[in-house]
């Protein structure tokens, strides 16, 4: 039977699309071009970060908090805590910078945050080096997220509520005319059908919907799994906070998998798709940035012998706002896409959106800063 959306790509944004579609009573099939989750797609991978903090950019810490009770909700519904809230500590290196606009950010808005001084980190956080350090910035309501496990349990809450899924089925051509889409075409050559179609194909977006030229850069994003070489249970997320130091371009986790953490950077990496999905490898200059990174924040981690490296891809735009619209010139095309290293946290909000705009028209979240006409003339 025709369905009333069809959603291409089966990562977070697009399960949780369908989860909400599918509490709206519309009948959904989802098209992934690998399994669910994928472990190649952005949301491939076991842990993601949660936080309020977004520099002076109140519009995405407003965002993030509307988030917030759509993840708990999600805990409660799926019965596993797939946020997990142990806080995050941001530490600075200077006065005045990303950390002190957070901060005075979350005190506008009345969010629970704690500027630290050197004694109260050491007091608090004895694992971390206060040498470098000028302060810290602790928000309790932060965390981290289970990146795939989420999106199994979307899927699997969608699919309770009547959403279809099709696995292994790669969109390959959108076929669409003045009156809009008339469908997707398979790299088997069979054309899927429905009323609507929203296209949340993470960093593959760009390529498949050319037709459109959504600015979006695709780049590989390195990240490594490491084992603390002494005192593992130091590290458990009971009494070790996801962390970040801004100005060095680097965050991580407390030991969440087969005692492993995990380092991650904020900085935007080599252009393009990795050789093979999945790849593994990562750069020896990124293992030396996150040794040099523990030896100086962390040290008694800077030693560590055991390591696993894991390439994700983002896609972001030139204004690193997100993609969520109707798509241009058609009545039934809509995309989400672009969340770049960031959109993780938002994923329970954004599937609400998007189901929000397909159905009605209009969503509850102010979609200026995401719409495709800011693109235009470019
Ligand atoms: C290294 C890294 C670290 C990050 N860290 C954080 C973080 O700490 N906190 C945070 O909030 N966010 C973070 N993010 C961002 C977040 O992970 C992404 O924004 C989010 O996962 C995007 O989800 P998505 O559903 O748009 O894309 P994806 O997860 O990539 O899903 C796209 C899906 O579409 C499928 N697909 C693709 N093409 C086709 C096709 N042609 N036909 C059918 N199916 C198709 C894929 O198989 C995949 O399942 C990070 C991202 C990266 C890469």
């Amino acid at each position: 039977m025709r369905p009333n959306v069809l959603v291409v790509g089966g990562g977070a944004m697009g399960v949780s699309a369908a989860y909400w579609l599918a509490k709206m009573g519309r009948s959904v099939l989802v098209l992934d071009r690998g399994d669910i989750p994928n472990s190649a797609a952005s949301s491939g991978d076991h842990v993601r970060i949660f936080q309020l903090t977004h520099g002076k950019d109140a519009f995405y810490t407003d965002l993030a908090c509307k988030s917030l009770p759509l993840w708990l909700a999600l805990n409660d519904e799926a019965g596993e805590k797939l946020f997990h809230q142990n806080g995050m500590l941001e530490l600075a290196v200077k006065d005045g910078g990303y950390e002190d606009q957070s901060f005075k950010v979350l005190q506008e808005m009345n969010i629970r945050a704690e500027r630290m001084d050197k004694p109260e980190i050491r007091r608090h956080h004895p694992m971390f080096d206060v040498r470098p350090v000028r302060f810290a910035l602790f928000h309790h309501d932060a965390g981290y997220i289970w990146a795939m496990r989420t999106v199994a349990a979307l899927s699997h809450l969608a699919q309770k509520k009547g959403a279809k899924v099709k696995l292994h089925t790669e969109a390959s051509e959108v076929l669409a005319d003045k009156e809009g889409i008339r469908g997707v075409r398979d790299r088997h050559g069979k054309v899927w059908q429905a009323d609507n179609y929203l296209f949340a194909a993470g960093p593959w977006t760009g390529p498949l919907l050319k037709k459109w030229r959504l600015p979006l850069k695709v780049t590989r994003q390195e990240q490594m799994h490491i084992m603390p070489p002494t005192n593992r249970g130091r590290y458990r997320p009971e009494h070790f906070p996801v962390f970040a130091v801004r100005s060095a371009g680097i965050y991580g986790f407390p030991v969440h998998i087969h005692g492993f953490m995990k380092l991650s950077t904020y900085l935007v990496g080599p252009p393009g798709f990795p050789a093979t999905d999945g790849a593994t490898k990562v750069s020896p200059q990124f293992e030396r940035k996150c040794r040099s990174f523990l030896k100086k924040f962390i040290p008694d981690l800077g030693g560590f012998t055991e390591m696993e490296g894991k390439l994700c891809c983002s896609a972001t735009t030139p204004d690193k706002d997100f993609i969520m619209d109707r798509l241009p010139d058609t009545a039934n095309g809509f995309v989400a896409a672009g969340f770049s290293t960031t959109g993780m946290k938002f994923a329970p909000l954004v599937g609400k959106t998007m189901a929000e705009l397909i159905v009605g028209g209009r969503s509850e979240v102010n979609l200026h800063r995401f719409r495709v006409h800011r693109f235009r003339g470019r």
